[in-house]
């Protein structure tokens, strides 16, 4: 089933890039691998995935021994990342695509290895969502680029729920405009449902779960 429905996303990615008028190259699939087992992980790997994302440094960290053997595997962390557990995080994970304050830039620098980040910036009024606003983000940038050990790389955006593409696709298109604003070439948007959307408006990375992997476990 793993195999059959990494073909289907494959394949909706091939037509997405196609009709954006991109390459299959630009744009990096992670897969979500959130509350299942680590043999999923492998499972995948085995089916030729290599990028993972996963929300929480617990979790990882428990799955952790039985992944990282996976030679040329890439763990991104996805969720949000409380500062107390940035240490854990920074070793874990080989990106955080979730900083966003300079208390947690600081945090992660301060952990002495480098790490590839990304900023994740929240683009909606829901006050259960992290991240950080569009007007924190030139402080924000500055800290970052002064940290030694980060390296920065893209914004990255989870928008408000909607089954709807198209009342997504505002969002993707406004961070695509903060990315440039701020010279940032990644950007980490769009999921199972609406990726196509976020390819178009320039996704890099799409961040893929259910479609691939069916639905969650509890
Ligand atoms: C779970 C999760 C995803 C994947 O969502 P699907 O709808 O299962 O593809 C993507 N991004 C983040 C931040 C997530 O937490």
């Amino acid at each position: 089933m793993l195999r059959e429905n990494i073909a289907r996303v494959e394949d909706r990615i091939e037509n997405a890039v196609r009709r954006a008028g991109r390459g299959r190259s630009d744009v990096t699939l992670v897969a979500v691998t959130k509350k299942f087992p680590a043999r999923v992980i492998r499972e995948a790997f085995d089916l030729g995935l290599r990028v993972f994302g996963e929300n929480y440094v617990q979790e990882f960290e428990s799955k952790h021994g039985e992944v990282k053997d996976l030679a040329g595997a890439e763990f991104h962390l996805i969720g949000h990342l409380q500062s107390n557990k940035s240490r854990v995080a920074g070793d874990l994970f080989s990106a955080i695509e979730t900083v966003d304050s300079p208390k947690l830039a600081k945090r992660l620098d301060g952990g002495g290895k480098a790490i590839e980040v990304m900023i994740e910036v929240k683009l909606s009024e829901e006050e259960t969502k992290a991240g950080a606003a569009p007007e924190e983000l030139p402080a924000l940038i500055d800290c970052i680029r002064g940290c030694a050990n980060l390296r920065l790389t893209g914004l990255m955006t989870m928008p408000p729920w909607n089954d709807d593409p198209e009342v997504t696709r505002p969002y993707f298109r406004r961070l695509a405009e903060l990315a440039r604003a701020h010279s940032l070439p990644k950007l980490s948007m769009g999921m199972s449902h609406d990726f196509e959307a976020a390819i178009d408006e320039g996704a890099t990375h799409i961040r893929v779960g259910t479609a691939l992997f069916g639905r969650r476990p509890k």
